[in-house]
């Protein structure tokens, strides 16, 4: 048997109650139940802005838009993680297949799994369920230049640059 998705080694953890306090339901259901959601039917399986999509549990950066791609699945899918350090991978035998499930190692969060059958350069198809991410946009790299300094503050969404 895999590890529980509450094991004591996570570094983020939270009571069953504050879960259900902080996610809505198809969010508890996939991260903290390990639930799936129906295909084309999550926030992100057809998203394709530039930014970063975080664990929707613990904020860890989990993937990069860089490397999402449309595997035609009907989840959001990736050829890489952002930092494989933040991503866990643990055998899965439920439902009579063999397959690699992908945790987030900060909170255990149930994410998708992943399959060998992905493009190059890494050959992997991290498909993840859109209810275990949060997505937060690239601020603007080129472009013109912002009146707004940018002193030190952690960046966050995009404030005052709205169309
Ligand atoms: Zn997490």
């Amino acid at each position: 048997m895999p590890h529980s998705i509450d094991d004591p080694r996570y570094p983020v953890r939270k009571s069953d109650a504050q879960w259900r306090e902080q996610l809505s339901d198809i969010d508890y259901q996939v991260t903290r139940r390990a639930a799936t959601e129906r295909a084309f039917t999550g926030r992100f399986w057809d998203h394709w802005e530039r930014g970063h999509y975080d664990c929707v549990c613990c904020g860890a950066r989990l993937f990069n838009s860089k490397t999402k791609f449309d595997a035609g699945c009907g989840w959001p899918s990736y050829w890489e993680p952002a930092e494989a350090s933040l991503i866990e991978e643990v055998p899965d035998h439920t439902h009579g297949m063999v397959r690699v499930e992908v945790r987030c190692r900060q909170c255990g969060a149930h994410l998708g799994h992943v399959f060998d059958d992905g493009p190059q350069p890494t050959g992997l198809r991290y498909c993840i369920n859109s209810a275990s991410l949060s997505f937060a946009a690239d601020a603007p790299s080129a472009g013109p230049a912002s009146p707004t300094p940018q002193d030190g503050q952690p960046r966050t969404a995009d404030p005052g640059n709205k169309a």
